[in-house]
């Protein structure tokens, strides 16, 4: 992309209105703009990173052997009425009513529309087990919408529900997402530790939040850290294996790691001191085993093998797309802007050229930018008339990963300089060096650019 080309709005003041860093440099960096409160309209820059999180999400999930499919965000009440969640939910559902008269909703959540698909369509266990997922946008009227995506009133979730015979094939549909999960949040460069939840009015202890360790995290999280040295790396995971998922949920949930709303003093006090942390954590996603809540209460069963019907046994798991990305940068920024993990930077090379309208600076970074374009780094060409100092402000703002700097001095000495946005470090190198080098820094690294 040629930045003289796209719609990047870039603020140079800080905005008053936002308290968390996320939020000031999503606002400054041109990635959202606020419709209302707790409404955004996503801006080019906002828009890429939300698709790359989404796109990964999707990748895992079907790994995973998740399907895919979209429900719509507006929902009947009757449905609602049927599990009696339409008078619980309470003033955080979204009410409307259509021009014959009748109730519907924004949808908070899916459980009772995937609840009543799978009812009218699947008949036997021979069926089971499946999980259905979508990735689609949301409404809580929250009362205190705030910190930007991060409590926002309308959010892009994904959402997914397994549909089991019983409880043992159920706990393994869990064990699978909180896998998937531990690797879809490593994908982001992320680390999300799953801590013991809270289960509500259902109860059982088959519930664990993601959390992401911030300052500036609602959450406030206990935890040993010797969990915060684990990671699921690349290893070959098979999804199938019942008993790879459960070594795999064992390793992650057997050191200490609870939110205040679970937490056991007397159990955490059995961590060895030096490890026993408190801090403050942002909720990226949470699995949810709830048996036959939705199941009894609406209908859904299959006939078993004896012919008898049964109630399907289901979880829900959810991951808060769009407030990612305010926990990415929460987790990835200095005083000049963002820093993205590599995976999800929106323009994986940017490329500035210091004297536009220099033929030679010109020419060079014509070449960077089909060498790097031809190698599907998806270069930002910064071909502004702008001063040096403007460009690399605009650069660090927006985070790209690796910058490359053309000048007529160093093009000279036939060299242009490659910088580290993380770093801080440059490197003299000839122009292909630069374009090989920055080919090698993704390869291998699955980029998807959209
Ligand atoms: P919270 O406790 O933060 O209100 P929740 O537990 O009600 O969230 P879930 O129903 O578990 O939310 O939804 C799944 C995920 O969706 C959450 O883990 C979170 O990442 C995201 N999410 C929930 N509410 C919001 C919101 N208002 N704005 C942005 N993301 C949200
Ligand atoms: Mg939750």
């Amino acid at each position: 992309m040629r930045l003289s080309r796209y719609f990047l709005p870039v603020l140079k003041e800080t905005p008053a209105e936002a308290q968390i860093v996320s939020h000031r440099l999503m606002l400054r960096a041109g990635m959202i703009r606020q419709a209302s409160a707790g409404i955004y309209s996503w801006l080019p820059l906002g828009f890429k990173v939300l698709r790359m999180l989404e796109n990964i999400v999707h990748e895992e999930q079907q790994r995973a052997g998740h399907i895919p499919m979209l429900m719509p965000t507006l929902q009947s009440a009757d449905l609602w009425r049927e599990s009696g969640r339409y008078d619980d939910y309470g003033k955080e559902m979204l009410r409307i009513t259509d021009r014959h008269g009748r109730d519907m909703l924004y949808g908070p959540t899916n459980e009772e529309l995937i609840t009543d698909i799978f009812r009218n369509s699947v008949g036997s266990y021979k069926e089971l087990p499946k999980t259905l997922y979508h990735i689609q946008w949301k409404f809580r009227d929250e009362v205190r919408p705030r910190f930007g995506v991060m409590r926002g009133r309308e959010f892009f979730m994904k959402d997914g529900y397994n549909f089991d015979i019983d409880k043992e094939s159920a706990l393994h549909a869990y064990n699978r997402h909180l896998v998937s999960y531990l690797r879809t949040y490593e994908r982001m460069g992320l680390q999300a530790i799953p801590m013991r939840a809270d289960t509500g009015p259902i109860g059982g202890d088959h519930s664990h939040e993601f959390l992401v360790l911030a300052k500036t995290g609602e959450s406030e999280v206990f935890y040993d850290s010797a969990v915060t040295d684990l990671s699921l790396g690349d290893r070959n995971v098979d999804y199938d294996s019942v008993e790879q998922c459960q070594a795999i949920f064992d390793e992650f949930t057997t050191p200490y790691a609870r939110t205040d709303e679970t937490h056991d003093e007397a159990l955490f006090n059995q961590v060895p001191e030096a490890r026993r942390k408190s801090a403050r954590g942002i909720e990226v996603g949470q699995i949810f085993y709830f048996g036959t809540k939705y199941s009894d209460a609406m209908g859904a069963t299959v006939n078993g093998p004896d012919g008898k019907p049964v109630p399907v046994h289901m979880g829900s798991h959810g991951i808060g797309v769009s407030r990612l990305i305010g926990a990415l940068i929460e987790a990835n920024h200095d005083d000049n802007g963002i820093i993205w993990p590599e995976a999800v930077a929106p323009f994986k090379v940017g490329v500035v050229n210091l004297k536009q309208g220099g033929g030679d600076t010109d020419a060079a970074c014509e070449q960077l930018y089909q060498g790097l374009s031809a190698r599907g780094l998806d270069p930002l060409y910064d071909d502004r008339n702008e001063r040096a100092g403007a460009k690399f402000a605009t650069m660090d703002l927006i985070g790209c990963p690796w910058r490359i700097t053309v000048g007529p001095r160093g093009l000279k000495n036939g060299v242009v300089e490659l910088t580290s946005r993380r770093s801080g470090e440059s490197e003299e190198m000839s122009i292909e060096a630069a374009i090989d080098r920055c080919g090698q820094i993704y390869a291998g690294k699955e980029a998807i650019f959209v």
